[in-house]
């Protein structure tokens, strides 16, 4: 605990820690709460009749006892509050909604073609509207939508500073908000993808670098609970779990040079990761379609083997040096990272034959967040903001 932190601190640190407690289960009682957070029976009992007051934990019935009085068994009340994921490509918009359960309601995508135009967010706006509608979301209850995007993020003024995907620079959230009815947070799409990746495979203990290889390639660098305390590293205010860099611009692994004077990127430099390893650099053989160039690869292409075969190879260079820089589990993710599982042998026994402390690459694996990882985790993310404020 910092230093300086007052009785009324203490009092709501307590309070959210009995909620999230509550929260993660389908239901607990008191007793359990006391003896699994080490707070006094009283005091369990002065915050849940708080909680149960703000409407957000209710009595469910009792346990069952294996002798003496029942417990009153507890819940928190899951759908007290909803948010929504948007994710802006420069093709598409994914969205996905989820509640404090913090599972996904339902996922869509629409083909839709982004254009800075006040046309193009009114677009968003309705596209919102019917997909809220569709899923009868309650709109008293949403609590925000989470705006994924392909760019830096500057978290602190919701600004998208930047995207070369989307050919875009300084856009506000009042822009991209303009016709959405709702409070809304622009998150940058990698960062929002590993919130969700995160969330399907809680490891509080572990840290874990997340690559997103989707169009361009990004990534996100996720912080154990307990590196998200330390004062020493700036994390995100809200989300308080990621770590951001002094620019937000942290995370950006495409832009890792893997071959000096290599293939011409996007960004203006020569031999990026992202000249070799984006989904484009596949999908682009195929006109775009990255399951054919897979489906092609699977009944044995001859180029395309060798193309995939040069391609693990190239990836191999950067996860080797994301260990070597962070020492934790390297997650691929992105849309390439969705037809990674018959190949990650091959990548794992690549990135060992690298690896000087030795191991047999285990520390690679596949994303388990599949549909819609980034809108699904900018939904997370208003949840969680929604949480920390309890
Ligand atoms: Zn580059």
């Amino acid at each position: 605990m910092r230093r300086g932190t007052n009785s009324l601190e203490v009092k709501r640190l307590n309070r959210n820690r009995v909620f999230r407690y509550i929260n993660d289960r389908s239901e607990t009682s008191m007793p359990d709460i006391s003896a699994a957070l080490d707070i006094s029976g009283p005091t369990v009992l002065t915050i849940v009749k708080e909680l149960k007051d703000a409407g957000v934990v209710e009595e469910v019935g009792e346990l069952q006892s294996t002798g003496g009085r029942k417990a009153k068994a507890i819940a928190a009340v899951k759908d007290v509050r909803y948010a929504v994921g948007m994710d802006i490509t420069a093709n598409h918009v994914g969205m996905v909604y989820t509640n404090l359960e913090r599972k996904v309601g339902a996922h869509e995508r629409i083909r839709r073609t982004f254009s800075c135009t006040d046309t193009y967010f009114q677009e968003i706006g309705e596209i919102l509207e019917e997909f809220i509608e569709k899923n009868q979301v309650p709109g008293k209850k949403i609590e925000g939508v989470g705006i994924s995007l392909p760019g830096i993020v500057d978290r602190q003024e919701n600004l998208l500073t930047q995207s070369h995907i989307l050919r875009l620079e300084n856009i506000s959230r009042e822009k991209w908000a303009r016709y959405i009815p709702y409070p809304c947070e622009l998150l940058n799409d990698a960062n929002a993808a590993a919130l969700a990746e995160d969330e399907c495979c809680k490891k509080p203990e572990s840290n874990m670098v997340y690559l997103s290889l989707s169009n361009s390639v990004g990534g996100s660098v996720i912080l154990a609970d307990e590196m998200k305390s330390n004062n020493g590293i700036r994390s995100d205010e809200d989300g308080g779990a990621m770590y951001m860099g002094n620019n937000w611009r942290s995370g950006e692994f495409g832009h890792m040079v893997i071959h000096p004077g290599g293939r011409d990127c996007y960004c203006g430099k020569k031999g990026c990761l992202d000249a070799y390893c984006s989904a484009l650099s596949l999908s682009r053989l195929e006109d775009g379609d990255l399951r054919a160039f897979f489906g092609k690869l699977e009944s044995g292409h001859e180029e395309y083997r060798k193309i995939w075969e040069e391609y693990l190879d190239n990836l191999a260079i950067v996860i080797d040096n994301l260990r070597m820089c962070f020492d934790c589990e390297v997650v691929l993710g992105g849309y390439v990272g969705n037809y990674m599982d018959p190949y990650i042998e091959r990548l794992r026994a690549v990135v060992a034959g690298r690896n000087i402390f030795g191991g047999d690459g285990e520390y690679v694996r596949v994303c388990r967040c599949r549909e819609e990882a980034s809108a699904y985790g900018a939904a997370l993310y208003q949840i969680e903001r929604y949480i920390s404020k309890i």
